[in-house]
């Protein structure tokens, strides 16, 4: 039998880091077992389920690049793929279990129920429906319909039995029927709950593998029961363990962002998403830290998902952002980090190529995410970048800093060459004239051009900023020393 999965999320919100992980999980188990992975869309609440939040969860995946073979806009043989289409299925199953008496009408009104519900919970009793419509003989449900009731449907729990299944995360999980009650399958207004849908489609689309989220723990025996009402095989359950944020509490908006799609924003590059979601409870071998996709997709198990909370690391999150911007080809990183620029005020179209990759080679591994970039480049990227007090005033203690700084703006003028090889040897040359080590004429032109102590090499720096901006800032900073410093003449 091959294997068939599903991520089957609701629209009612963004394609969050939970859901992209068991999306994440689902489409890598179809990949490996060579099965199909069904996108399904469960928008039975009308209320909150919206077309963007649709669209955005879309986007999510793709972003990911976890391609579904089956659902919306792909299609299939086991659609529709939006819940909200398969009324005729959840009717057809519902007439099943009504006639087989593992379902019967409920006319309990909602006030009814919230008031029985107080009245348990005064007693301490944990509350759940008092089975009373169960007894109804058809007389009176025919008598009360006739009346205007618009029943609910619920499931006819059966008499004490154990539910339990072998986990594939957590092995043997065992509840006993009697903790649940007669839940609704149908509600008054003709919509199918949750727990009815979710297994009428399992069932439809030939699901072998539900893998969810532990949220749904609580969930899966009611489930089970009705797969054994409906007389269906099961599929196997795996539930992945949940997210913690750092501060060990459920990751949450309180965490900062938690839809995929606003990590891409920050600057985390889809490959970087991807590897540090499968990381989020799952390990090949405790060693292996670094896979693509593609990687994943041979190499994945779902019985390697660890049970334990997974904590929601950014260190690592970037860190494994930062592997991966390595690793990508030189023109690919460019065009990210250039595409990134440009998404966010810096419209680099008008630079030559070799302009580009220069400032991206320059930038190196001191950017770990697309952000980085922004700031690693700002010397190049701002009209007049920050100056660093720290490192001013360091500079204002270099004696004759100006006159190295015009020295320095005076050879690189004449330097007709404006290679990187071409003003390092001026600036190598001006330092052996002035009997200087190079570093002292190289430590307060980085600063002048940068406005900080520590950046990129500043033969790089010098190269990208160009002929006129070198010397107006180290003209500038020269100047300014000339003020403020306490070495200046006439200080
Ligand atoms: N729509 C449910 C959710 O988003 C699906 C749960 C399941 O996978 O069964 O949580």
């Amino acid at each position: 039998m091959t294997t068939r999965v599903r991520f089957a999320p609701s629209p009612t919100g963004f394609l969050h880091v939970g859901g992209a992980r068991t999306a994440l999980y689902n489409y890598l188990h179809a990949r490996v077992t060579g099965g199909t992975f069904v996108l399904r869309i469960e928008d039975t609440d009308a209320e909150r389920s919206t077309e963007d939040s649709m669209q955005a969860i879309l986007a999510g995946l793709r972003w990911l690049g976890l391609t579904w073979d089956e659902g919306p806009g792909v299609g299939g043989d086991h659609g529709p793929y939006f819940q909200s289409q398969r009324r005729a299925f959840y009717d057809a199953y519902a007439r099943r279990l009504e006639s087989v008496g593992h379902a019967y009408p409920c006319f309990c009104s909602s006030t009814e129920l919230e008031q029985r519900r107080s009245e348990q919970l005064a007693r301490g009793e944990d509350p759940r429906y008092d089975g009373r419509c169960r007894a109804l003989s058809a007389a009176e449900r025919a008598a009360r319909v006739s009346a205007g009731g618009r029943p609910a449907l619920r499931f006819a729990l059966p008499s004490a039995q154990e539910v339990a299944w072998d986990d594939v995360v957590r092995e043997r999980i065992a509840f006993q029927s009697e903790v649940l009650d007669d839940f609704v399958l149908v509600r008054s207004d003709g919509l199918p709950t949750y727990n009815f849908a979710c297994v009428v489609d399992d069932i439809e689309m030939r699901i072998t593998h539900v893998i969810r989220g532990d949220d749904h723990i609580s969930n899966t025996p009611r489930q089970l029961l009705l797969y054994r009402a409906l007389g269906a095989e099961p599929p196997v359950f795996a539930h992945a363990s949940m997210i913690l944020g750092p501060d060990g509490k459920r990751l949450s908006k309180r965490h900062g962002a938690t839809s995929v799609e606003a990590f891409g924003e920050l600057g985390i590059l889809p490959e970087g998403m991807v590897n540090f979601l499968a990381l989020l409870g799952w390990a090949l071998d405790g060693k292996t830290e670094l896979f693509t996709l593609a990687e994943l997709e041979r190499v994945f198990q779902l019985e390697r998902v660890n049970p334990n909370p997974a904590v929601f690391d950014t260190q690592k999150l970037e860190w494994v952002n930062a592997q991966h911007l390595k690793r990508l080809a030189e023109p690919d990183r460019v065009q990210r980090v250039i595409g990134y620029l440009a998404a966010h005020g810096h419209d680099l179209s008008g630079r030559g190529e070799d302009w580009r990759t220069m400032f991206v080679r320059t930038l190196g591994d001191r950017v770990r995410t697309l952000a980085d970039a922004a700031d690693v480049g700002a010397f190049v990227l701002v009209e007049s970048p920050a100056m660093e007090s720290e490192a001013w005033l360091e500079l204002l203690a270099k004696p004759a800093a100006d006159a190295r700084l015009v020295a320095l703006a005076e050879r690189v003028a004449g330097d007709p060459q404006w290679s990187l090889a071409s003003l390092e040897a001026a600036t190598r040359s001006l330092a052996a004239e002035l009997g200087l080590k190079p570093g002292e004429i190289i430590a307060p032109a980085r600063v002048a051009l940068t406005g900080r102590k520590a950046a990129p090499g500043i033969f790089e720096v010098m190269w990208l900023l160009g002929r006129e901006r070198v010397q107006a800032r180290l003209a500038a900073a020269a100047e300014r020393w000339r003020a403020e410093s306490p070495l200046a003449a006439g200080a």
